[in-house]
C-alpha cells in the first residue's frame, strides 16, 4: 500500500510550518496544528518552520507572539526556521506586480464599500475558471470548480497584498512541502493552488485537520472557556503531558498505548491516523495523563514541583518540614496537576 509516511530517501526534505496570527492567546486546538506539523517534520527528519503571520498591524501584538513562542518552547516544539510574515512584504509586493505584468492579476477601480464615493484600486486575481483537484491526506480527493470564487481579491491596494498571496509566496520561499492546517482553511486551498500555478510554485501536499470540540460537542473556543497553553503551565501541568494529551485529540497510534514521551510521539506519528471526524478535548483525560506523567518523574523532580506550588504557609509548618517526603508521596497519588495544591490549601 502506498503510504505518504513512507517517503523515499530521494524525496526533498520534508518542510512543514505552523503559521499562527499573533492576534490573541492560542488555545489547545490551535496548538494541535503545531504539534502535528512538528511531529510530521521530525518523523521524516525534516524542518519545522514557525511563521508568525503578523501582517494585520492593528490586531497583531508582540505579547501574543511572545506567548506563542514561550508556549511552543515549553512543550518542546523547537523550530528550525523562524520568520515573521511582515518581513516579507516587499517580496509579496514584487510578486503581485509580476502577476499584474503577466496578466494573472489586474487592478480594478472600485467604489469603496463605505459609501463615501472614494474609488479604490483593488488587485484581483484573473480566475481561469477551471476545475482544481487536490489530494488531502485526511479528506481524500477534493475537486472545486473555481468559477464560484470569481476574480477574488489579492490586495486591497498595490502595496497591501492579502492573506492568500502572502501565504502562497511564503510557503514557496520557505520550501514548505506539507501544509498541515485547520479545516477552516480548506476552502482557501483552491485559491492558493491557482496562485501557485500563476507564479510557478509547486503545490505542497495538504492535510486539513478536523475541528477540536469540547465535551459538549461545541467548537473549542476561547470564548467558551478554552484556555491558553500558558494557563496550563501556570496551573502546574507538565509540558510533556500537555503534548501527549493534545496529540491524542483526533489522532491515535492504532494501538492501546496512550502515554507517550516526546520522542515516542515522533516515532509513532502518521497523518494517515488522524481521524476524519472532529476530535474531542476531554479535561478528565488530561488530568489522568498528567498524573501518569507526574508519577514517572524522579522523586527529586516531583519535589521541585511540589515545593514550587505548595503555599509558603504550609511549607513552614513543622509537620510539613518533618514529614516532607511522606507528604510528597501521598500528594503525588492524589493530585491531577500541581496547581491543585494551591486550591487544597485555600479550601483546607
Ligand atoms: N495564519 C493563519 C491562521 O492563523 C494560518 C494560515 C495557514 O495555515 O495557511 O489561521
Amino acid at each position: 500500500m502506498t503510504n505518504v509516511s513512507n517517503i523515499p530517501n530521494s524525496a526533498p526534505t520534508v518542510v512543514t510550518r505552523f503559521a499562527p496570527s499573533p492576534t490573541g492567546l492560542l488555545h489547545l486546538g490551535t496548538y494541535r496544528t503545531a504539534i502535528f506539523s512538528y511531529l510530521f517534520a521530525k518523523k521524516h527528519n525534516g524542518k519545522f518552520v514557525l511563521r508568525i503571520e503578523d501582517t494585520d498591524r492593528e490586531r497583531s501584538k508582540k505579547e501574543f507572539e511572545d506567548n506563542i513562542l514561550r508556549s511552543l518552547k515549553w512543550i518542546g516544539l523547537d523550530h528550525d526556521v523562524f520568520v515573521r510574515q511582515s518581513e516579507n512584504v516587499a517580496r509579496h509586493r514584487a510578486v503581485l506586480e509580476q502577476m499584474i505584468a503577466t496578466g494573472h492579476a489586474y487592478v480594478s477601480k472600485e467604489a469603496s464599500k463605505d459609501g463615501s464615493g472614494i474609488i479604490k484600486e483593488i488587485v484581483r486575481f484573473k480566475n481561469p475558471n477551471i476545475n482544481v483537484t487536490f489530494t488531502d491526506i485526511i479528506k481524500g480527493e477534493v475537486t472545486v470548480h473555481t468559477a464560484d470564487l470569481g476574480d477574488f481579491v489579492l490586495a486591497k491596494n498595490l502595496s497591501e497584498p492579502l492573506f492568500h498571496l502572502a501565504v502562497v509566496v511564503d510557503d514557496f520561499d520557505e520550501g514548505v512541502t506539507h501544509v498541515i492546517r485547520g479545516d477552516d482553511h480548506v476552502s482557501n486551498t483552491p485559491r492558493h493552488i491557482l496562485i501557485q500555478r500563476a507564479i510557478g510554485a509547486p503545490t505542497p501536499t495538504y492535510a486539513h485537520l478536523p475541528l477540536v470540540l469540547g465535551l459538549d460537542k461545541q467548537k473549542l473556543s476561547k470564548r467558551r472557556g478554552a484556555r491558553a497553553l500558558s494557563d496550563y503551565q501556570e496551573g502546574g501541568y507538565l509540558a510533556e503531558a500537555i503534548l501527549n494529551m493534545v496529540a491524542l485529540i483526533g489522532w491515535n497510534p492504532g494501538t492501546e498505548q496512550e502515554l507517550f514521551t516526546h520522542d515516542e510521539l515522533i516515532d509513532n506519528f502518521t497523518l494517515e491516523r488522524v481521524q476524519k471526524s472532529a476530535g474531542v478535548f476531554n479535561p478528565e483525560k488530561l488530568e489522568w495523563i498528567n498524573r501518569e506523567h507526574t508519577k514517572r518523574m524522579s522523586h527529586e523532580e516531583q519535589a521541585v514541583m511540589l515545593d514550587a506550588f505548595m503555599p509558603t504557609r504550609i511549607k513552614e509548618l513543622p509537620l510539613y518540614v518533618q514529614k516532607r517526603d511522606r507528604i510528597h508521596s501521598l500528594l503525588i497519588e492524589r493530585i491531577g496537576h500541581f496547581g491543585e495544591l494551591r486550591d487544597m490549601a485555600e479550601s483546607g
